[in-house]
């Protein structure tokens, strides 16, 4: 089987097969001498090693939340990959808009905080923790609760005595904590 390739998805510009390589991964149409598409994602991403289940993801879904990047001074934190039409990989912290103030809503390691909290004319406290109730929420139900007030689905949840509840996720009405609903 010496021509076996390992698939992890499918290209976002030409719609071939990307497959691992020993320095990440490419779009099959990319190799070889007259290659039709340039796709081409690194292996490491902000000092960070991509695993291929998560380029599968980003290849499907074009975003990816993820922790563990690494700055140049050695913190680490999380970040939103996205993957544009051109096959390149941004990062890209901010997950949409704060509905309380309308700025900006970063993901952080332990919350989405609204950008404006250091602002000192109009300094803004809102945030959504990422674990709620031992559920770690996912990008997509951050993104909800900040653009619809809610989550469109219920979420498990878990008590103190390891008893399990599903609640949604959705805003007060004065759009400054997140309840269970
Ligand atoms: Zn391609
Ligand atoms: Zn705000």
């Amino acid at each position: 089987m010496e021509n076996e390739k390992k698939i992890v998805g499918r290209c976002p510009k030409c719609g071939g097969n990307v497959v691992k390589t020993c320095k990440g991964f490419r779009c099959e149409n990319s190799i070889g001498d007259n290659p039709s598409c340039n796709l081409n994602i690194n292996g490491i991403l902000g000092n960070r090693k991509m695993s291929d289940d998560e380029i599968t993801e980003l290849l499907t879904n074009r975003r990816i939340m993820l922790d563990g990047f690494m700055s140049k001074e050695g913190k680490a934190f999380p970040t939103v990959l996205e993957l544009t039409d051109n096959g390149e990989v941004l990062m890209q912290s901010v997950i949409g808009k704060c509905p309380n103030c309308g700025g900006d809503i970063r993901v952080g390691n332990r919350a989405f905080n609204c950008s404006n909290f250091t602002n000192q004319t109009s300094k803004c406290e809102f945030s959504i923790w990422r674990n709620i109730g031992g559920h770690q929420l996912t990008l997509t139900e951050a993104q909800e609760i900040c653009e619809k007030g809610i989550t469109s689905a219920e979420l498990e949840m878990y008590r103190d005595d390891g008893s399990v509840y599903r609640k949604r996720l959705g805003l007060s009405p004065d759009k400054l904590q997140i309840v269970k609903i």
